[in-house]
């Protein structure tokens, strides 16, 4: 019998195939005392179970296929240095002496003492990150209770296999794509998961977050795994497999049609040319942006170079970083990003003893953090500045809310230059400074900071965030994340308005930007510069080149004064069929 389950589509794409189910899982911790003169030998089992975990994430990283983006292995670097750390390494050692407990119950005292640690955090991401933990925890205790850690290092059985895992981690994520997994289905996880990070970097289909899906499903059935909706159907009927495969060859049509569209420009039926940039986070996605053909970088998120440190980068370090991002895109802008710390963005060793906010995507995070500490701030000021004195760069500030903010931030570019001035380093007096407009105060007021701004560039996912005053990485309100909420769109539309009026670009970075659905929508609104991931770059370009901007704005008229969404969504659709 055909059955189906809802979760959260976290990379796109349509894949068919068998089930392949693999558990993780809880894993039951014996526990016992120990005598005395047993101690030290229970000390050596664990320091040699740490050492095999340690060997068994080394063997999997020097596995992963060359071809395979750098940064992939970072992530299992941060496995091995998280191995590493004392907390794991060493603390349970003491446990085992001073409690005579064995050492698979030490480990897991010491775990449940860390992960309290992250739960106390209250910050979303961060609390996603005791995931992390859990990882490298298991792994040891795997080797203790000499069971197999790893998933993945078997043969080839994932080939062409749809796995559903309670969790992944990212060793078992990169080795299961090199065995040619066909995609990916997890209980738990949000949209942010390592597994959901990684999917979308390989292009694996995969559904995360599918609650309580386990006991329903069985090794070996069929599944159909639709990504772009978060849909999973369980042992397909004739017609729906002869749906999906026919989709499926339709998607691969289109995507190879789209890669001819590279070097195409992004002009409107109507002859109205588009600015199409890429958002860049990783290295990895330089080079997409480069496939794709994006006119430049509209987003350089720089926050990835401050992640999994002990000590910021200092001013020369993120000279040379930004350098390189300059060289990669081959000399195209890049609008850099200042600083985005706090909230949905790690926070780690980089500063130590930040306070813990109840409230995080509402308290100290990106601009207001930078400004409140500006030993942090200056040395990336400079080094945008030093750099703009030979590259095409702007610097962009993010989450601005008040017209102070801004002033600050003027005042500390300008005392940045008269440094620069004295110690004789050259830098462009004419550097565009702009802001993104992701806080509905600065939507609201965006005339009056276009006033003082070379450009602005509208963060939809936190606008959205705000504006609906929705967690965006709570999967239990995702539900009311909607890009055409009207107050939203108001807001896009007021923006776009003041800085047309102040004669000042306008653009959109959010992931709003990138979905094709609306793209026509965003033209009728009168934005001319997009901002997008590099992977969804040729599809938005596809739909400008097949879009009449004058059309565009009838129709978009006609949506912003429909109250119904359903109603709107459907006009939507429309407009998109024509
Ligand atoms: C946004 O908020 O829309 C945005 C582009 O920035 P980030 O997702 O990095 O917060
Ligand atoms: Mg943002």
């Amino acid at each position: 019998m055909t059955f189906s389950f809802h979760g959260i589509g976290a990379s796109k794409g349509i894949a068919i195939g068998q089930a392949r189910i693999v558990k993780r899982g809880v894993v039951e911790v014996p526990e016992y005392t120990l005598n005395k003169s047993d101690i030290e030998q229970e000390v050596s089992r664990f320091r040699t179970a740490v050492a095999g975990a340690r060997a068994d994430l080394g063997a999997i990283k020097d596995q992963i296929p060359p071809e395979t983006a750098k940064d992939i292995a970072a992530f299992i670097d941060t496995h091995l240095l998280m191995l590493n750390d004392s907390a794991i390494s060493k603390a349970p050692i003491k446990i085992i002496r001073e409690q005579q407990h064995n050492a698979e119950w030490a480990l897991k005292v010491q775990r449940d003492a860390l992960v309290a640690v992250f739960d106390a955090m209250n910050d979303s991401y961060l609390r996603t990150r005791k995931d992390d933990v859990d990882h490298v925890v298991n792994s040891v205790q795997m080797r203790l209770m000499h069971t197999d850690a790893s998933m993945a290092r078997a043969d080839g059985s994932f080939s062409g296999k749809i796995v559903f895992a309670d969790d992944l981690t990212p060793a078992d994520t990169v080795l299961m794509q090199h065995q040619g997994v066909a995609a990916f289905v997890t209980e738990f996880g949000g949209p942010n998961s390592h597994t959901a990070i990684l999917a979308r970097s390989l292009r694996i289909p995969a559904v995360v977050g599918l609650h309580n899906a386990g006991p329903y499903l069985r090794e070996n059935d069929t599944l159909i795994i639709d990504g772009r909706q978060g849909v999973v159907l369980v042992d397909p009927d004739a017609q729906m497999l002869r749906h999906y495969r026919k989709l499926q060859r339709e998607i691969e049509r289109i995507d190879s049609a789209r890669r001819k569209l590279r070097y195409a420009p992004a002009i409107t039926s109507d002859g109205e040319s588009i600015v199409l940039q890429a958002n860049v986070e990783l290295p990895a996605d330089f080079e997409t942006a480069v496939q794709v053909g994006a006119q430049g970088i509209g987003l350089y998120r720089t926050e990835y170079l401050f992640m999994n440190r002990d000590n910021p980068p200092d001013e020369e370090e993120q000279y040379q970083a930004y350098s390189e991002v300059v060289r990669a895109g081959e000399g195209a802008p890049v609008t850099i990003r200042t600083l985005d710390l706090g909230a949905d963005k790690q926070v780690d060793g980089t500063r130590p003893n930040a306070p813990t906010s109840s409230n995080p995507a509402l308290g100290l995070r990106a601009i207001r953090l930078c400004l409140k500490e500006p030993a942090l701030f200056r040395p990336q000021l400079r080094a945008i500045l030093r750099l703009s004195a030979h590259s095409p760069v702007r610097l962009m500030i993010p989450m601005l809310s008040t017209m102070g903010e801004l002033a600050q931030v003027l005042d500390l570019i300008n005392a940045c230059r008269r440094e620069l001035d004295a110690e004789g380093k050259a830098y462009d007096k004419n550097l565009p400074v702009g802001a993104m407009i992701e806080v509905p105060a600065a939507a609201i007021c965006a005339d009056i900071f276009a006033r003082e701004l070379d450009f602005l560039s509208i963060g939809t996912n936190d606008l959205i965030q705000y504006t609906i005053a929705i967690d965006r990485v709570d999967d239990e309100v995702n539900y009311l994340y909607d890009p055409l909420h009207l107050a939203v769109l108001r807001l896009i539309q007021m923006t776009i308005e003041a800085g047309h009026k102040m004669g000042i670009p306008v653009a959109m970075c959010g992931e709003m930007a990138g979905d094709a659905r609306y793209t026509r929508l965003l033209l009728g609104m009168g934005l001319k510069e997009f901002s997008v991931h590099p992977n969804a770059l040729l599809e938005v370009k596809q739909v400008i080149t097949e879009s009449h901007v004058a059309e565009c704005q009838k129709f978009t008229q006609r949506v912003m004064r429909v109250i119904k969404s359903t109603t709107r969504t459907a006009l939507l659709e429309e407009m998109n069929q024509n």
